[in-house]
């Protein structure tokens, strides 16, 4: 007997197993903080249980150029495992067919032939368009959760009528989900969806793919054109199970398309029909050069070890730049005014606007100092306090006694620590102005 594949119920099992994660992911909070969070709202990025603010967002780059070249290296290997194993338009797309449209409401025949017109069951069609749009409004909720917790999002609920907006982007997106599914269907995947359109160049020989072994089954297309419904001396016995199984409505014989969302399902039926005459699937998951060669898939080569190496250098330099994270966050501007000198006009001031983000989980109580022996803190000259997570704004005015000119501006560093926690302190540097010393002098006399 050859070897019977069931990649179908592999796939199902998987996006159970998928759907539960992706599910549970924002739910689960260390110390208040989750797995990932981005919020808009609350400006603030939680990455593996450390929440840092949106001033701090010098980890995107990290992440974006991992998130891309993951995705080139999973291209590279195994071709498009996204599309028929992740992707939730697959996983939409076996729920409302498969199992709403054929098993619930018989629409069609069943799940080996596709092809087939379905039945005209108008009322039955229309159910099963309603059925399925309760699983859009979930997954576009959940979709949110990844930006608004669901511990907010449940508390808005409640307030429906003071988050309209929140609540409209989960019912227009809902609304698409449910269009698209249910109309546009495999069509996204072959005239919308981008990464279809690029994958291709991510590809090489090595590259795992859905392919039909023309060298067994027989040649059956010749630069794009059918050239024989049943090859001469082929394996292939034209029984066309492959054709008629296929979500995306193609023939993989004709060699790899755009269209293909290597979903197996190929391979499976193919395999049923040659277990018969005791011999392996026609369509296998391999690569052209495995097809060619019958040597074995290397996973290990020049392009993958490139990959590699990159996302391992990403990945080091996103836990250094993590772990490096400050507790507190100080922004120092200047006023418009230079600088004033005050009334006996031995000393001149010099105004900033500072702005202090307490990024840690406790209230602090937070103090000024100038490193510089010249300068000192007119205002404030007493602590502040800053509450968890929270900014303030502080008119701080320096001051230095004029005769300490020795040129038009000096560089300085201000150091802004809390008192109860050795540990939170930053230091930042802005420049001091002063008069010209002529000018002053003269003003003086
Ligand atoms: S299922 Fe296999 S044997 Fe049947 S047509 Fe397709 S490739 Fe040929
Ligand atoms: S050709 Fe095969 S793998 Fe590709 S979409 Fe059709 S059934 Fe799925």
């Amino acid at each position: 007997m050859g070897n019977i594949t069931n990649y179908f119920k592999k796939r199902t099992t998987f996006y159970v197993l998928l759907t539960c994660i992706i599910f549970i992911i924002p739910f689960i909070r260390i110390n208040g903080n989750h797995l990932f969070l981005l919020s808009f709202d609350k400006q603030k990025l939680d990455l593996f249980f450390i929440s840092f603010n949106t001033n701090e967002l010098y980890l995107m780059p990290f992440l974006l150029i991992m998130m891309f070249v993951f995705i080139f290296f999973i291209t590279n290997l195994l071709g498009r495992v996204w599309c028929a194993w992740g992707c939730p338009q697959t996983i939409f797309r076996i729920i409302f067919r498969d199992l709403i449209q054929t098993k619930l409401f018989r629409i069609y025949s069943g799940r080996k032939n596709k092809q087939n017109k379905p039945r005209n069951k108008i009322f039955a069609r229309i159910a099963s368009v309603i059925v399925f749009y309760p699983i859009s409004l979930i997954a576009a909720s959940n979709f949110l959760w990844y930006f608004v917790p669901p511990e907010d999002f449940f508390t808005y609920l409640d307030h429906f009528n003071e988050h309209l907006l929140l609540f409209g982007i989960i019912l227009c997106l809902s609304l698409f989900i449910t269009f698209d599914i249910t109309f546009i269907k495999e069509n996204f995947c072959a005239y919308i969806c981008p990464y279809a359109r690029i994958q291709s160049v991510m590809f090489d020989n090595d590259t795992k793919s859905v392919i039909y072994d023309e060298s067994r089954g027989g040649i059956i297309y010749k630069d794009g054109e059918k050239i024989t419904k049943k090859p001469i001396g082929g394996e292939c016995i034209a029984c066309e199970a492959c054709v008629k199984i296929c979500p995306t409505h193609i023939d993989i014989r004709k060699g790899m398309q755009l269209d293909c969302i290597n979903c197996l399902e190929c391979a499976d039926a193919c395999s049923n029909v040659q277990a018969r005459f005791n011999r392996p699937s026609l369509i296998s998951w391999s690569s052209t050069k495995e097809i060619k060669t019958k040597e074995k898939l290397k996973f290990f080569r020049f392009r993958t070890i490139i990959y590699i190496i990159v996302l391992c250098a990403m990945f080091i330099g996103l836990v250094l730049t993590a772990g490096s994270k400050e507790t507190m966050l100080m922004n120092i501007n200047r006023t418009t005014e230079l600088y004033t000198i005050n009334k006996d006009e031995n000393y001149v001031d010099n105004a900033y606007v500072i702005l202090f983000h307490n990024t840690s989980k406790q209230d602090h109580r937070f103090y000024l100092e100038v490193l510089d022996d010249d300068i000192s803190i007119l205002k404030p000259k007493k602590d502040f306090r800053v509450k968890a997570g929270e900014k303030l704004k502080q008119i701080v005015i320096l001051r230095s006694e004029l005769k300490k000119v020795k040129k038009h501006h000096k560089h300085i560093n201000i150091r802004a620590y809390a008192l109860d926690d050795d540990k939170i302190f930053t230091i930042k540097d802005t420049i001091f102005i002063y008069p010209k010393e002529k000018k002053w002098k003269e003003k003086k006399k």
